[in-house]
């Protein structure tokens, strides 16, 4: 029998990075409870991959990383040009509500520019007005609405209904009282039960995109807390590759094996041909439970639980930054 692994999303990577970032600051005293070194595959060199191996490392573990691609960062794609800039062809920017991003971005060092795509020019009821000229403008908002960005509101409402944006971004939420609450209201509902004037709401809804008034509150508030909770925005000076090209300079280029697709993990009666224990999975492949030692397919190393051949190179895996 075969099982997808689920893959991480933001928000997972959002608490799963933060709870490993965290283990790597341990404390003495967590140091004390950190389990005997193991022999961890960690499958994949996106950042989840490479920040749970770091994580892993520096409790004393040992790490191997098989990665599919030719270079580590999956979905963190920078494509540079000429000048010296980057233009960013996967993940374009992260916002002051991602900390271990940040952490992350400020433990390697990496100069930081500020965006700002909190300011757009809304056209709503036939009227046009600046975000950024809040005080001018024409809609008919509430006094309390009034000369606030539309984020502060929004949160305002969210704190009304016992919501705010780090509780909703935890992969855990909603718990069943919030589901039973909540399940029946729509985006607008939520608003109106807060208080919200219907121009807020109407402005809200022009400047939400993809969540329209009519989604369902619950399915959209982790989106919208996300792209509205915090409109302080950032992007890596050289561009946002250069973070998992610096974990990976941290954990290793030698641990790191690029290039070599794992085709399944077998976890069989005959799986203890593996030398590793555990494995991370930050990618989606076929697993066979239940979790037992494992033995690995790769592409190229052909046979079961041979240790990987290519290591990735320096300039591969960023180890010359
Ligand atoms: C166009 C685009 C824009 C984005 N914009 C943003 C943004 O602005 N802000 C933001 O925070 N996020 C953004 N994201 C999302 C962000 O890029 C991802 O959430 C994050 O990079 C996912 O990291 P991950 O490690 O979980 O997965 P991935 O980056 O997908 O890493 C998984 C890794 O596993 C490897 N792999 C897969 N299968 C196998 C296999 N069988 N064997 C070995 N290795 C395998 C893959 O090659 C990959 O390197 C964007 C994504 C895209 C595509």
């Amino acid at each position: 029998m075969k099982a997808a692994l689920p893959v991480h999303s933001r928000r997972s990577l959002l608490r799963i990075g933060g709870a490993l970032a965290g283990a790597t600051l341990a404390t003495p005293a967590l140091a004390r409870m950190t389990p005997p070194p193991r022999d961890v595959l960690v499958l994949g060199a996106g950042m989840a991959g490479l920040t749970a191996a770091l994580a892993l490392l520096r409790r004393g573990h040992r790490v191997t990383i098989l990665e599919h691609q030719d270079r580590v960062g999956g979905r963190v794609l920078s494509l540079p040009l000429p000048d010296g800039m980057a233009s960013e062809a996967g993940a374009g920017h992260f916002r002051g509500n991602m900390p271990w991003v940040l952490a992350y971005a400020r433990h390697f060092g990496l100069p930081l520019i500020a965006l700002n795509d909190g300011l757009p020019r809304y056209l709503v009821n036939g009227r046009v007005a600046d975000a950024a000229d809040l005080a001018a403008w024409p809609w008919p908002l509430h006094p309390q609405e009034r000369r606030v960005s539309l984020s502060s509101t929004l949160n305002r409402y969210l704190g009304i209904h016992g919501l705010d944006t780090l509780t909703v971004l935890d992969p855990r939420w909603p718990d069943p009282w919030t589901i039973e609450r909540l399940s029946s209201l729509s985006l607008s509902d939520l608003l109106r039960q807060a208080g919200a004037s219907e121009a807020y709401v109407a402005l809200l809804g022009a400047h939400a995109g993809p969540y329209t008034l009519a989604s369902a509150a619950l399915r959209i508030i982790p989106g919208l807390a996300y792209h509205f909770g915090d409109q302080n925005c950032y992007r890596i000076l050289g561009g946002n590759e250069r973070l998992p090209r610096a974990l990976a300079a941290a954990i290793g280029p030698e641990r790191i094996v690029l290039g070599d697709p794992v085709a399944a993990i077998d976890q069989g009666a005959g799986g203890s041909r593996s030398p590793h224990d555990p494995a991370v999975c930050s990618a989606e492949t076929p697993w066979s439970p239940p979790f037992r030692r494992a033995s690995l397919r790769t592409s190229r190393c052909g046979r079961p639980g041979r240790r990987p051949r290519r290591a990735c190179s320096p300039g591969r895996c960023g180890a010359t930054r």
